[in-house]
């Protein structure tokens, strides 16, 4: 500023010596005012520059006084008013008494009167004479009518009067003093020449005026006017530039202050990596640190290192450095270096001298290096989390089942569980924790096992003092008196704490109450005596069932469990987890089918059943044991869960592998005794039905005979009782060969001695045959062959399907008591591949239930015994046998009470391999 104002006075000097040679040219006056412009430009100093410019303006054109009014704006140079209206404010005024200074600074000035142009239009004034305007007042109210109705009367006398006393002094009749302005109030200096210029900003903008008054006319000129308007323009860019340097004053202070008050540390170095700026923090740091060789290295890794790396142009981000040794406090920054590089130039031969002589590298003029403080959030991490640990050891401490006690190197209980507490009963004794351990370990009356008082050197609190450990194996079992009575046995361990330097501070105790342990125990080995006694029990079920049973587990069936009867059956002992083929093998043990094939592995009823889960009933095997014994067995297997087995297994203690595998369940019942009372019933059967042939014939023949050679007339003839009697003989004689013969078959179906004699065959006529056979035994019953053929050749045995057909057809007959129709049907399937043959009536019926069974060996059906109704049940067995023999299929849709029809399908061409 000394500069400044040192410039100021010398153009000063200038002018005053010009303005008393009142001889200035025009070019003089102009280079002035370029040289106050000079001035003026690097005047900052807003209150100063505004008088210079009045000041300036007086000097420059000779003027009486001098205002200065500006419009308020805002930081930015914005207006804040409009230009109507009087809105400016006076800013500075020369040439005028303190008095009227001090009365100008009320007034508002504005964009009204002499000022509108300027104001608001940004148009220069010049009047050589205000008061030129103001004409006699008594021509003016004389000429102005109008006016006259339109001025308040009050005012219209002072206007009167003002103009009166103006045009007095116009015309040098009034002096100064005593002339009253119009339109300016008393005091105001009189002013009748008036110049006044805009001030311009760079948009334009009215941002003040420049106003200049003589009380004298014409005293401004053309020139005057011009050299006022450059002034003013001057003016507005000096204002600007004091504006605009206001701002940056005030922007630089602002980023001071913030970059003072900034935590982080930041420093600002030069391209060589000297400190140009740093903040207070960085500068705490660094002066800390600077003293001690150990200081400056960490100021190297700090600064200068990442300042270095920053200067080669690679920035860096947030790195980790801890500072501080033994003595100080460890601090932790995160250090972030950038480069800096300087805005591009807009112009390029205008460089500095000293930026020509060091040159930036890759561009970076210098860095900015900042290191932010972590310690304390780490502190604060780490104090959270020891905190965290605390709680959680403290959560644990309470939590355990087990007694904990902490001991000082006194003795003295430092901390002590809830579960301590209850095992001593210690609530019982509120002092107890309190009292030293010599008060204390008498209370508690610690004993060995054999029930003698421990001597106090083996006081467990006192070996952990001395530097025992007792934990594991060395854990100590002694017996304890709670202080409510109780004898508890307790099992000791602990181990001596250490501080720093290995000195013992204290101890830790456990103490696990026995007493719980021993029950458990207990409870243990009752629970395993009870599956105990409880396995044994089941084992002796077992082996006293007479059937051989088995428990098998895992695909290849390893044994479980098995019973007194198997291992006789096998003839060996299976010994436990053995697989089956194992055993079987190791024992010359074969399986075969019923038709004497051995059996596959997946044909075993055992395997199937714990390989796949299929429950497999009454299958029948038979055992080939190493001696040759065949044994017929027949095996039920049930197909178990895993889950199912270990639940057994829990409950009877047998032992299993981890792990749910499949298993199974066998029990196989010896039936030999069976097949063998079997062998001899049917045995029984062949030989007293072929024994019956003979006779029967010969009762058949001579029955026969008496009734022909009677009725040829041979003879006496017999009495109508006696031909009855023969006829029921012949009847009930032919009855008793066809169930011989039935029994005969039975066998030898049995026996696999049937053999069926193929021969084409015209069904149609069979069936014709047939019909009209049984249709004279019966005359409730109506008869109908429903058949679009005239014939239908197949190869059948013609023997054994005139016997399948003549027992349905019979069934139908003798199954429906109440007669009926019945109806035959004979008939081709679509493919021609097999004949199909049905036979319906309307008779009883036979039972949903029953229906199942009715091809079995001597089934009947409740409801055919229930009508009264004979029959061995073998016909139907036959009729199934024989078609089946034919490599056909027999079955039957039947409802009770409603009726039955009975179907037959032969295939039409003999395939020799269907045919057994
Ligand atoms: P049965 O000598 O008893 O007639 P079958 O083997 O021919 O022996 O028939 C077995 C059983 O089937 C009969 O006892 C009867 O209950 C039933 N049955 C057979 N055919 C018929 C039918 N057409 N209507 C009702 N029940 C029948």
């Amino acid at each position: 500023m000394q500069g400044r104002t040192s410039s100021s006075s010398h153009w000063r000097w200038h002018l005053e010596r010009s303005e008393a040679s009142k001889l200035l040219s025009t070019a003089e006056r102009f280079a002035a005012l370029s040289r106050v412009g000079t001035a003026l430009m690097i005047e900052l100093d807003e209150t100063r520059l505004l008088h210079l410019i009045a000041e300036t303006a007086c000097e420059l054109t000779g003027a009486a006084f001098a205002a200065f009014s500006l419009r308020p704006m805002n930081e930015e140079g914005q207006p804040l008013v409009p230009s109507e209206g009087n809105l400016f404010h006076l800013a500075a005024v020369v040439g005028v008494t303190p008095e009227q200074e001090a009365l100008l600074h009320r007034m508002r000035l504005g964009g009204e009167g002499l000022l509108a142009p300027i104001f608001r239009n940004g148009i220069p004034v010049r009047v050589a004479d205000a008061l030129a305007q103001v004409r006699r007042p008594e021509a003016a109210t004389a000429a102005n009518p109008a006016e006259t109705h339109t001025a308040p009367t009050i005012n219209r006398g002072a206007t009167l009067l003002a103009r009166q006393a103006a045009f007095d002094y116009a015309h040098g009749q009034l002096s100064k003093e005593d002339l009253h302005s119009l339109g300016v109030p008393r005091g105001h200096p009189v002013v009748r020449s008036f110049l006044g210029a805009p001030l311009l900003d760079h948009m334009g903008q009215v941002r003040g005026g420049l106003l200049l008054g003589h009380s004298e006319p014409d005293r401004f000129t053309q020139e005057d006017e011009t050299l006022l308007v450059c002034l003013a323009a001057q003016a507005a860019v000096a204002l600007e530039n004091a504006r605009l340097y206001r701002m940056a004053q005030m922007r630089a202070q602002q980023l001071d202050r913030i970059f003072e008050s900034i935590g982080d540390g930041v420093t600002l170095v030069d391209s060589l990596g000297n400190i140009m700026r740093e903040n207070g923090a960085a500068r705490r740091v660094r002066e800390q640190l600077k003293d001690s060789p150990e200081g400056q290295r960490v100021v190297a890794v700090l600064l200068h290192g990442p300042a270095r790396q920053a200067l080669s142009g690679e920035a860096l981000q947030d790195v980790s450095v801890s500072v501080g040794n033994g003595q100080q406090e460890a601090r932790e920054y995160l250090v972030t270096a950038s480069p800096l590089r300087p805005p591009p130039r807009l112009s390029g031969p205008l460089v500095p001298a000293n930026e020509a002589t060091h040159p930036a590298q890759n561009g970076v003029s210098g860095a900015v290096v900042i290191w932010h403080d972590v310690t304390e959030r780490h502190l604060r991490e780490a104090e959270r989390q020891a905190r965290g640990h605390a709680r959680q050891l403290e959560a644990i401490f309470e939590a355990m089942t087990d007694g904990v006690l902490v001991y000082d190197s006194n003795g003295a209980i430092v901390q002590i569980n809830t579960a301590a507490c209850r095992l001593f009963a210690l609530d019982l004794d509120p002092e107890y924790v309190a009292r030293s351990l010599e008060e204390r370990l008498p209370l508690v009356a610690l004993r060995n096992k054999d029930g003698q008082v421990l001597p106090k050197e083996q006081w467990p609190p006192l070996r952990l003092l001395k530097g025992e450990v007792l934990t594991g194996q060395n854990a100590k079992e002694v017996l304890a008196r709670a202080l409510d009575g109780r004898e508890v046995e307790i099992s000791v361990g602990g181990a001596p704490l250490y501080d720093q330097q290995g000195q013992i501070v204290g101890a830790v105790m456990t103490v696990h109450d026995m007493s719980e342990h021993r029950r458990l125990e207990e409870v243990e080995r009752r629970a395993h005596e009870e599956t105990e006694a409880r396995r044994a029990l089941l084992q002796l079920i077992l082996d006293e069932l007479p059937s051989s049973v088995y428990l098998v587990r895992g695909p290849d069936a390893r044994l479980v469990l098995t019973n007194n009867a198997s291992t006789a059956m096998w003839g060996a002992e299976w010994p436990y987890d053995q697989p089956m083929d194992e055993f079987f093998a190791q024992h010359g043990i074969r399986i075969f089918g019923v038709n004497g094939q051995p059996l596959e592995p997946s044909q075993l009823a055992a395997l199937r059943a714990a390989q796949q889960g299929e429950t497999v009933r009454q299958h029948l095997e038979n055992i080939r044991l190493p001696d040759g014994t065949i044994l017929p067995v027949l095996v039920n297997a049930v197909a178990l869960d895993g889950h199912q087995l270990h639940v057994l297994a829990a409950q009877t203690a047998v032992g299993l592998s981890e792990g749910v595998e499949p298993a199974a369940l066998v029990v196989q019942q010896d039936v030999t005794a069976l097949k063998e009372a079997e062998r001899l019933k049917d045995e029984f059967i062949a030989i007293a039905a072929h024994e019956l042939r003979n006779p029967l014939a010969a009762l058949k023949g001579y029955a026969q005979m008496l009734l022909l050679q009677t009725a040829r007339g041979k003879g006496p003839p017999l009495a109508e009782w006696q031909q009855e009697a023969i006829e029921v003989i012949d009847r009930s004689t032919l009855r008793l060969v066809d169930l011989t013969g039935d029994l005969l078959d039975v066998t030898r179906l049995q026996a696999g001695g049937l053999t069926l004699h193929l021969e084409p065959t015209d069904l149609v006529a069979l069936v014709r045959r047939i019909v009209k056979r049984l249709q004279v035994t019966t005359e409730q019953h109506s008869f109908s062959i429903a058949t679009s053929l005239d014939y239908l050749v197949v190869p059948v045995d013609p023997g054994r399907l005139e016997q399948v057909l003549s027992n349905l057809i019979g069934n139908a007959i003798k199954y429906s008591p109440c007669g009926g129709p019945i109806e035959v049907t004979i008939g081709g399937d679509v493919q021609g591949n097999e004949v199909l043959l049905s036979i319906r009536d309307g008779g009883i019926g036979i039972p949903q239930q029953e229906q199942a069974h009715i091809f079995a060996r001597f089934a009947r059906a409740s409801n055919a015994s229930a009508h009264g109704i004979g029959g061995t049940g073998l016909g139907l067995y036959l009729c199934r046998e024989l078609v089946e023999l034919h490599g056909g299929r027999i079955w039957f849709e039947s409802s009770e009470g409603q009726g039955s029809t009975f179907f037959i399908a032969l295939p039409s061409v003999v395939d020799a391999a269907s045919i057994h």
